[in-house]
């Protein structure tokens, strides 16, 4: 089938809860996607970040295969023998004590969420029903129902009422206003070292240094939402580790898997996943053996192919490029590591049509941002084209 028709097909029986570009892709690999009608596209998206390690990459695809093959899941009724080694793993990469496997990115904010909440009764003391978490303002932690009510996006929220109290929202980046929101009933402050759905916003330096010390005062957790910042993205394995500070939680997700399967994770001191008992908590699928064996080998690649460190080298230099691009339309540009935001004077939507007939996949966020977040394998080469293309469409040249 062709494109028209696979839309078609897709708007007619399809709840329409995204406004995709009308690009129908049908393969991957590394850093290109191929569409039904045989164009090629370097993805500048590359899935949120998900897809870090580059489309279907052979070793993880190895992993999924040999796993599939043996078995997939067992419930965690029963024990299996890949997950202690992903458990492992993820302690001796992030230095945390402990870590509970999930699916979605949004199941383990709320696995963080809960786990804050125990912690806040039964270590900290909080009376019982008072515990209180901070967010920032335009976060973005997922779609379900606890995580939209302390969105500040409205379209998240309409509609979708009433939500779970206990959250307060304080202005990203301004440490005056934490200190203020914080009272004896916090148990949490929950944060993304830089926010990406908002539009790549990186906070002032210094922001999450003072908010994990001013967290470390208070008796709160400084729990750090790296779904889409860790994993290399930024330039390093986690964008906290920029400003040196360790998070008593730290939440994991999309390239955990390489784009392969849903896997998601929270690793934390003892203390804080240490309050769940067996019975408060669970997934039937988190902590497959399938899920294990992919993110396992999503977590080599990132390592042995340096991705983190390409993503610093690269990322500074695409910045530089783009940074250089002289468009009217441009307000500005921002970004670290390969995860760059050109902010436009105007909707960014028709610029990201005009992107995909020439070749690059890029979706706006927020309206004016243009976000550029190919996979961490992308060649110098690959970046030039993709610049020099941007170059032209944003100055007019096509
Ligand atoms: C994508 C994302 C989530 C939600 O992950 P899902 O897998 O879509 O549920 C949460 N937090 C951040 C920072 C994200 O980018």
């Amino acid at each position: 089938m062709i494109t028209t028709d696979l839309v078609a097909l897709e708007e007619r029986y399809g709840a329409h809860n995204y406004h995709p570009l009308d690009v129908v892709i049908t393969r991957g690999e590394g850093v290109w996607v191929y569409d039904v009608d045989g164009r090629r596209y370097l993805d500048c998206l590359a899935a949120y970040s998900a897809v870090n390690q580059g489309h279907c990459h052979p070793r993880i695809l190895h992993a999924l295969t040999a796993q599939a093959a043996r078995v997939t899941l067992t419930s965690r009724a029963f024990r299996n023998e890949q997950l202690p080694l992903l458990l492992e793993r993820l302690h001796s990469l992030t230095g945390m004590d402990l870590a509970l496997l999930m699916n979605s990115g949004a199941e383990a904010v709320e696995t963080a969420l809960k786990a804050a909440r125990k912690w806040g009764y039964t270590v900290k003391g909080i009376p019982d029903g008072q515990a209180e978490i901070i967010v920032c303002a335009n976060n973005f932690h997922g779609r379900t129902i606890a995580i939209v009510g302390f969105s500040t996006e409205e379209q998240y929220r309409q509609g979708f009422g009433p939500f779970a109290p206990g959250f307060r929202v304080v202005p990203f980046g301004d440490i005056a206003a934490l200190e203020q929101a914080i009272t004896p009933s916090t148990c949490a402050f929950l944060v993304e070292p830089i926010q990406g759905e908002a539009g790549i916003i990186v906070p002032p330096e210094g922001y999450l240094r003072a908010a994990a010390d001013l967290c470390k005062r208070h008796d709160v957790l400084f729990i750090v939402d790296e779904i889409q910042s860790g994993l290399g993205r930024t330039g390093r394995l986690f964008a906290h580790q920029y400003e040196d500070v360790t998070p008593d939680a730290m939440i994991l997700g999309k390239a955990l898997s390489g784009g392969f399967y849903p896997v998601s994770a929270v690793v934390s001191r003892r203390e804080v996943l240490g309050v769940f008992k067996p019975g408060d908590h669970g997934s039937t699928f988190g902590g497959n053996p399938l899920a294990c064996a992919v993110a396992r080998a999503a977590l080599d690649v990132l390592e042995d192919e340096r991705l983190p460190e390409r993503a610093a080298t690269l990322g500074a230099e695409m910045l530089e490029k783009v940074r250089a691009i002289a468009s009217p339309v441009i307000k500005e540009v921002r970004g670290r590591g390969l995860w760059i935001g050109i902010e436009l004077h105007e909707a960014a939507r028709p610029w990201c049509e005009r992107l995909a007939a020439r070749g690059i996949l890029c979706k706006e966020t927020h309206d004016r941002v243009i976000r550029l977040a190919p996979p961490l394998v992308i060649a110098r080469e690959e970046i030039d084209w993709a610049v020099n293309e941007i170059h032209q469409v944003l100055t007019g040249a096509r």
